[in-house]
Order: structure tokens, then C-alpha cells, then sequence
């Protein structure tokens, strides 16, 4: 198994990519913290994952985490170490999107766009990385976005949040590399879940023509990237923004 026994924290891991990667993590032996924005989402999760994970001896946490909150990201990361003792792996999951033209866009969303994404991956990245160096090594995967080196139509709050990331993973991959620390970014194309659902039809068939692969991506298409992120596989990789889209050119 390829994550056996690393204590992996996964923040918005209670649906969409974070519940698949989430699956694929215990599947690989991982000992997990899931996080969902309230206790009942993430307990949700994890009975979900129970049923369908039936004969498997897993060792998972369900936590409600904002990550826009310095006390909850604190609450999450001392929980963790309280139960496991140490942390391997963080996973900056956790995002939320708007699309709107740069026109119609309001400040208050921008706002919220930038606290959620970015800040509240430098909340985690702050109170999780001390605990990295002192134990000698980590590994940090923040998941950006396609529309984080290319701009999207639609999409300046958003795209804006996920270049701000792909900035943030390089600086702190150099920052951290010197204790131990990986730094490194997952930026999947468009893929089908809850964030997609307002995409009418005939756009997400666009999308699945400009995509050589012929089709939009689906959780599970993330998950083999990201255990091989969260895994010694990946050893000699830091500071970098891995795509996972299908080849989409936007
Ligand atoms: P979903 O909308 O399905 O899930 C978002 C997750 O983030 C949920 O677990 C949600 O928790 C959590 N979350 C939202 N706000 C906060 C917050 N303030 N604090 C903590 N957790 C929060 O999104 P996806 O699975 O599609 O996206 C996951 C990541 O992948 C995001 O970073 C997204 O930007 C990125 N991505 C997605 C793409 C796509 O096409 N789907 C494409 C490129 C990147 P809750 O359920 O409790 O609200």
C-alpha cells in the first residue's frame, strides 16, 4: 500500500474530489482527518465511506473545519496530533467558485473567493508546516486549477484565487524545502461535480470537445495524481503545479 500509516489531513473532504480522494487515501492505508464545513457533512462522509469501504479496517476523522476560521484550522490541527501524533500529509482541498464576468462581480464574493481558497490555505499551510519541521519532513498538496495558469471566461474571482495558489505552492515550496517539506499542486480540469452543476449542457459538450481525451473528468479521475502526490513516489517532486484534465485546452 502506498500511503500505509501516514496521518493525511484532507480539508473538504466530505464530497466531489475530496470524498474520491478521500476513498482512495484509506484504500491505500492511510490513517485520515476529513474535513466538511459542519460536523453533520462530515460525519455524512465518513458513514458513507464506511458502507462502502465493508471489510475494510480503516482509521478515519470526521471534523468540521471553516478554513476561513484561525480557531478551527488551530481545533483541526490539534485534534490530529492529539489522536496520531504527527502529520505527513496536508491536503488543501477545500474551494469554492463563482462565475461570474469580471463585470458583474462583487467585491463581498472576490472577498470570499480569496479568504476561502487562499488565505484559508495559508491558515492551514501556517498551522500545519511548524509541526512538519520539527518533525524533519511533510508533504503539502494545494488543489489548484487549470483556470489558475489560463484564465477562464467567467472566472476572475475564481481564476484569480487559483493563480494566487500556484504562487503560494512555488513560494512555499522554496521556504519549506530546506526542513523537509514538499510543496506541491493538483490542478484538475473540469470535473463533474457539485462546483459544475450550474454549467449548462451544451457548455460542459464544449468542454468535452476541446478535451482530447473526449470527455469532462470525474472525481475518480483525481485520485491516482493525488496518492501519487501524497506518496514517497513523488519523493523528488517540489514545486510543482501537476495537471490532471484530460489535455483540455482552454
Ligand atoms: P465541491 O463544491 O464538490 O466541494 C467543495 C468542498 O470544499 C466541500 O467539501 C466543502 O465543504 C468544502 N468547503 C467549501 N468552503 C469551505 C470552507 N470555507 N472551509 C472548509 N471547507 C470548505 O468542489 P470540488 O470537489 O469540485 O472541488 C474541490 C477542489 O478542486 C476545489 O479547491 C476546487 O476549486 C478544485 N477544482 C475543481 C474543479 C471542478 O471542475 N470541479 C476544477 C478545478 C479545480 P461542505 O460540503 O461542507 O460545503
Amino acid at each position: 500500500m502506498k500511503l500505509q500509516d501516514k496521518v493525511i489531513i484532507l480539508t473538504g473532504g466530505n464530497r466531489g474530489i475530496g470524498y474520491a480522494v478521500a476513498k482512495g487515501f484509506l484504500e491505500q492505508g492511510a490513517k485520515l482527518v476529513l474535513t466538511g464545513t459542519t460536523q453533520e457533512r462530515a460525519d455524512e462522509a465518513l458513514a458513507k465511506l464506511t458502507e462502502e469501504l465493508a471489510g475494510l479496517d480503516f482509521d478515519a476523522t470526521a471534523l468540521a473545519v471553516d478554513i476561513r476560521s484561525d480557531e478551527q484550522v488551530t481545533a483541526m490541527v490539534e485534534t490530529t496530533m492529539a489522536k496520531y501524533g504527527k502529520i505527513d500529509v496536508l491536503v488543501n482541498n477545500a474551494g469554492i467558485t463563482s462565475s461570474k464576468p469580471v463585470l458583474a462581480e462583487s467585491v463581498e464574493m472576490f472577498s470570499n473567493i480569496l479568504d476561502t481558497n487562499v488565505l484559508g490555505t495559508f491558515r492551514c499551510i501556517q498551522a500545519v508546516a511548524p509541526i512538519m519541521k520539527e518533525q524533519g519532513y511533510g508533504n503539502i498538496i494545494n488543489t489548484t486549477s487549470i483556470v489558475g495558469t489560463t484564465g477562464g471566461r467567467g472566472q476572475a474571482a475564481y481564476a484569480s484565487s487559483k493563480f494566487a495558489l500556484n504562487g503560494l505552492t512555488k513560494c512555499c515550496a522554496k521556504d519549506l524545502g530546506g526542513f523537509g517539506i514538499r510543496v506541491n499542486a493538483l490542478a484538475p480540469g473540469c470535473t463533474m461535480t457539485d462546483m459544475l452543476s450550474g454549467f449548462p449542457e451544451q457548455l460542459l459538450q464544449q468542454l468535452a470537445m476541446m478535451t482530447p481525451i473526449g470527455r469532462v473528468g470525474e472525481s475518480e479521475d483525481m485520485v491516482g495524481p493525488f496518492i501519487m502526490l501524497a506518496s514517497d513516489e513523488s519523493k523528488f517532486m517540489t514545486g510543482s503545479i501537476v495537471s490532471v484534465d484530460g489535455g483540455i485546452t482552454l
